[in-house]
């Protein structure tokens, strides 16, 4: 049953077209293309199944061991896979940045795939490596708006890169710091460099006792990641105290100078240009000067912020992120791209060098070869997504739906604000806000008797979970939460809701939908019975 035969021929025929065009899996890829939203209505979150339950349809451990028609295993895709994974899609999903495609991605996905290029050498790319040395380009020149010659000397040339694609912000903020790393233990006459002779050697040569990134508590977790595979250690990610959400340049320059005090080399601030849990933005401007006075490198991390450059309305919001040496940019969060599209820039292209490697077979000195600068080897065609979307959409249009999500967080933020048994922790900067439920007599509490905040605090905190985990559990709407010090409760992290108001199409009823949800499950709560009778 559902068997199919072991022989060379069938298999010939899977690379070809085995069941035509009935079968299963071209039904499934019809739908898709013919009506996304109703393929995943149909089809998607069919089930209300635990982890632990869904677990149990992949508990096979050995390979399976004779082949199985591609109809009759897209039929156990759909029942296992599809039906219990979660709908991204929906616009009452606003917990994380993963949205909405704009649908032109479907059919582009397979010509992608179709074409199967690999970016990391032309001879398996051809036009896609100037095409994605084109998309670099477009973005240096959204960040750093060099002049035209500038980009006429450096688009393509072979000396340099104006940045590197990669798979996510994870990738290219650990490439930032690799570069940022090979320039502060660069070589000398009886030193290799630290590329070369590694890092024990580099801190000896150049007497450093520590070598540590600057950031605040609120730099996204593949910062420690980067420092660790770095070999700086995850203990040398210094990360500042945010009440306000944002990094105070003063801390940093006073953190930094005490740092280098003690034998240490800061080698780079990060400014995080939307943070990933409240969206705020570091005061990248007085940050540059801080690196500048620190002689070290300026990342900004604007994986998820740095869309906001195609608005004219807020990309002074960024102001200064033009003085940083590297930025790190995903286009597959606020540029609707799908997942696998993160790029690093450098202002500097000479900067790409300091990590440039050469093989015999591949990536020869002199080569246009993209992977002679990147930390990845073999990658997709995911460039062209970014080249099609910025063509599709233009500035313009990016602006539009820049500018719409940041309106609506303001309008949620109201509701939430007018509402008297929601609390607004922090007010959307970008389009993310947090927020948690405080019934209003424990809001007056916390304020007359602040001696009951921390006890109080702790209560609704549980509340928070208990609400977001059985609003995730009904399936309809999904918020995430996360746990923040913030201005208003200095003393104490709190837990609260997280919004991010990724999908164009998500309305303001939708937005309504999902408070009157989160009422209606904490009034089934012993916690919040109870507090609402606190007096
Ligand atoms: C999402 C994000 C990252 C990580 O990007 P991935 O694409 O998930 O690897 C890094 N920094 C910030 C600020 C982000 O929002």
């Amino acid at each position: 049953m559902g068997e199919a035969e072991v022989s060379l021929e069938y298999l010939y025929k899977v690379f070809t077209m085995p069941e035509g065009k009935d079968s299963k899996l071209a039904q499934i890829e019809q739908h898709l293309s013919n009506n996304l939203a109703d393929f995943l209505s149909q089809h998607v979150v069919t089930k209300v199944n635990s982890l632990t339950q869904i677990e149990k349809s992949f508990a096979e451990y050995s390979v399976p061991e004779s082949p199985e028609f591609v109809s009759k295993h897209a039929e156990d895709l759909l029942d296992k896979l599809v039906a219990n994974s979660v709908n991204t899609y929906s616009p009452s999903f606003i917990g994380h940045m993963t949205s909405a495609l704009p649908y032109f991605h479907l059919p582009l996905a397979k010509l992608m795939v179709g074409l199967n290029q690999n970016l990391v050498k032309i001879e398996t790319s051809k036009a896609f490596t100037p095409l994605e040395r084109q998309v670099l380009g477009m973005m240096h020149e959204l960040v750093f708006k060099q002049p035209s010659d500038f980009y006429q000397n450096y688009l393509h040339s072979a000396n340099y890169a104006l940045g590197a694609f990669c798979s996510g912000g994870t990738i290219a903020n650990i490439t930032a710091l690799w570069v940022a790393r090979n320039k502060a233990l660069p070589a000398t006459t009886q030193f290799k460099g630290v590329a070369q002779e590694g890092m024990a050697a580099g801190m000896m040569h150049y007497g450093y006792k520590k070598m540590g990134i600057i950031s605040s508590k609120r730099g996204h977790y593949s910062l420690s990641k980067a420092v660790d595979l770095l070999g700086l250690g995850r203990q040398q990610m210094i990360t500042i105290d945010c009440p306000t959400q944002r990094l105070s340049a003063e801390k940093a320059l006073a953190m930094g100078k005490q740092y280098q005090q003690d034998g240490n080399k800061v080698l780079s601030i990060v400014g995080v240009a939307g943070t990933t849990e409240t969206g705020h933005i570091d005061p990248l401007d007085e940050l540059a000067d801080v690196a500048k006075e620190l002689g070290c490198h300026f990342h900004v991390d604007a994986a998820w912020g740095g869309a906001t450059l195609f608005s004219n309305e807020y990309s002074r919001l960024l102001k200064g992120i033009e003085k940083a040496d590297s930025v790190t940019i995903d286009a597959h969060k606020q540029m609707y791209v799908p997942m696998g599209a993160g790029m690093v820039l450098f202002k500097d292209p000479n900067d790409s060098n300091a990590v440039r490697h050469h093989a015999q077979y591949i990536l020869r000195a002199g080569s246009k070869d993209l992977g002679a600068t990147t930390l990845e080897g073999s990658r997709n065609g995911m460039a062209m997504m970014v080249y099609s979307s910025l063509h599709i959409f233009g500035r313009q249009g990016y602006e539009l739906l820049i500018n719409q999500s940041i309106e609506k967080a303001k309008i949620f933020a109201r509701m939430i604000q007018s509402h008297p048994d929601f609390e607004l922790i922090t007010s959307p900067i970008l389009s993310i806000l947090t927020y948690r439920l405080n019934p209003e007599n424990v809001q007056i509490k916390i304020k007359t008797q602040s001696d009951m905040g921390h006890e109080l605090n702790m209560e609704l905190d549980k509340l928070t979970v208990s609400v977001q985990k059985q609003q995730r559990e009904a399936g309809k709407s999904f918020v995430s939460r996360t746990r923040l010090q913030t201005e208003k409760y200095p003393d104490q992290a709190i837990t609260v809701f997280r919004v991010v108001l990724a999908n164009p199409l998500t309305t303001e009823s939708d937005l309504q939908n999902i408070l009157d949800e989160q009422i209606a499950i904490a009034s089934n709560i012993d916690i919040w019975k109870k507090l609402c009778l606190a007096s």
